[in-house]
């Protein structure tokens, strides 16, 4: 018997503004103003009332003050310099010094950045070593840098597969292609944790091997920041890019971030210059010649959103009260495992070894593709619904909503659901279980 601690059902912090049933198409349930099941924070994180309130004083601020505000501040925070608290917060949350980060633009662009800086295929050495399946823009971006440099990406990407009968990549078979091709790879490019699977890739024996290897190693970190810890600096990422508005709360199409190693900033400059990217001291002065900052804020083009840039500040501040990685690791390891426990409980529960080598599920059932070592997965538990391709996860997905329990589907077949730790609790597993069980005898 698991026991779980009492804490766990207390959201961490209660400075969330959760959706209710009544607003989300909760149809099956009666408590219409209660807070729904919302597990999808993977996707796209839930409002702090610390960031609306520090959007709300922006935004009075910029009514009261307009253009002033760039230098005399209300609040102290002029907008010039916007960006100072949230650098030492996001370097906390992905394990860099401060110089080593940047909070700018957004997840893609930023990726263009990054590999034109870092992917300087040679005649030898010019391949992208990438998992496949990798998120849609990622891939995209991936291709096209390849064109772009006049290769043909089917001979350029390297995409690694699980294995015949498997959902999740093995950390040997990276290794093993990184040993076999490594002298023809320019760049090892993984997402930190699959968008899919929720698979924890190794990031740092991977990164080592890469090195070791002579490649560049960046890392595509959307869903790991503020989901897992992170030790960019120390495991000797080349770089890293990120988006903010799934475990970092920072709101749709938030601002973004990267990472830069400090063993780059004397070598790797700007390539593709901007005014903010321009030491502070002079910026304002408008000197003809750029001067970067140094490091990876220098890569900064344009003066980033102050609504944007609020708003994330306002849920670092949460996730720095609550204890940074550490502390919301800990709670996440409960309560992703308490879902697990939950859902194999299921009568319609299928244990993945058994789907893998098996094609022969008429009855509908579900199994769960995330890698169940804790070490190998943050949050999020995938499900595939079965017999594969048959709607049932459509079916199941809209009777989720009705039972009011907000998950995020990928066609054609799985679920994912994520307990995020600053605002699920074990209330929030416990009612997807039974939610779970329920939906499955209305098919
Ligand atoms: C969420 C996500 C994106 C989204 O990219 P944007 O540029 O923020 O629109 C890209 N890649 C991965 C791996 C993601 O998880």
């Amino acid at each position: 018997m698991l026991q779980y601690s009492p804490e766990l059902n207390v959201p961490l912090s209660s400075q969330f503004i959760i959706p209710k049933n009544s607003d989300i198409g909760a149809t099956l349930r009666e408590d219409k103003e209660s807070s729904c099941t919302y597990l999808c924070g993977n996707s796209l994180g839930l409002l702090s009332e610390r960031s609306k309130g520090l959007v709300l004083e922006e935004l009075r601020i910029w009514g009261s003050h307009g253009v002033v505000g760039h230098f005399s501040h209300p609040l102290d925070r002029p907008w010039t310099k916007c960006c100072d608290e949230v650098h030492p917060l996001l370097a906390e949350v992905v394990g860099a010094n401060e110089k080593e980060v940047v909070c700018m633009g957004t997840l893609t662009n930023n990726l263009h950045l990054m590999m034109d800086s870092f992917y300087k295929p040679t005649p030898e050495r010019y391949k992208i070593l990438c998992e496949a399946k990798a998120f849609p823009s990622d891939q995209y971006a991936f291709t096209s840098q390849a064109v772009a440099h006049g290769l043909d990406p089917e001979t350029a990407i390297i995409q690694i597969s699980p294995r015949e009968g498997e959902y999740t990549l093995r950390e040997e078979d990276i290794l093993e292609i990184l040993d076999k091709e490594g002298p023809t790879i320019a760049l090892v490019i993984f997402s930190g944790i699959q968008y899919y699977t929720g698979q924890w890739f190794p990031m740092k024996s991977i990164t080592k091997k890469a090195k070791e290897q002579g490649c560049v190693c960046g890392w595509d970190l959307a869903h790991a920041v503020g989901n897992v810890p992170l030790s960019l600096h120390d495991w000797d990422v080349d770089f890293a890019v990120w988006c903010t508005y799934k475990y970092l709360n920072s709101g749709p199409g938030g601002i973004a971030g990267l990472f830069v190693h400090e063993n780059w900033h004397k070598t790797e400059r700007p390539k593709f210059a901007g005014w903010w990217g321009h030491e502070l001291a002079t910026r304002f002065e408008m000197p003809p010649k750029f001067s970067p900052i140094a490091g990876a804020q220098g890569f900064q083009q344009s003066n980033p959103c102050v609504l944007a840039v609020a708003s994330l500040l306002g849920s670092l501040q949460v996730v720095k009260e609550a204890g940074m990685m550490p502390a919301l690791r800990e709670r996440s390891l409960q309560l992703t495992n308490a879902l697990e426990s939950f859902l194999v409980k299921s009568k319609y529960f299928v244990p993945v070894d058994r789907v893998s080598y098996s094609t022969d599920f008429a009855k509908p059932g579900f199994t769960i593709i995330t890698p169940t070592k804790p070490s190998a997965r943050g949050a999020q538990l995938s499900l595939l619904f079965l017999p594969t391709g048959s709607g049932v996860m459509r079916k199941i997905f809209d009777a989720l909503v009705r039972e009011g329990v907000i998950g995020d589907e990928r066609e054609p077949d799985v679920i994912r659901l994520a307990p995020t730790p600053l605002y699920n609790t074990l209330k929030d597993c416990e009612h997807a279980a039974e939610s779970l069980e329920r939906a499955f005898t209305t098919l």
